[in-house]
């Protein structure tokens, strides 16, 4: 163990002991953040990208056919131009 007189830079508690000697002293972690850290293996950006898209509900129509949107892949700004999954995937072609 090393001692020393750091500061944890996800809490900003005292870290008197390192099992390590700290190279630098920016981005260190007090032992209760390093594990949580550890347990955390999920990375910010890896919500279901596994085709799990998220979907919005709501109760929409469709500025093309008239029918009603229940869920759409996106938030919809403006309502009012709105176009159900057929129409969209026609009008693209
Ligand atoms: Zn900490
Ligand atoms: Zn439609």
């Amino acid at each position: 163990m090393h001692q020393g007189n750091w500061t944890c830079s996800v809490c900003g508690g005292a870290i008197t002991e390192l099992p390590f000697e700290p190279r630098s002293t920016d981005g260190l972690m007090c032992r209760d953040c390093h594990s949580k850290q550890k347990g955390n293996t999920s990375k910010p950006n890896n919500h279901n990208d596994r085709g799990d898209k998220p979907t919005f509900s709501g109760d929409w129509k469709c500025a093309d056919c008239g029918g009603a949107i229940t869920s759409l892949p996106f938030q919809p700004r403006d309502t009012s131009n709105l176009k159900c999954v057929d129409c969209f995937k026609k009008s693209r072609g």
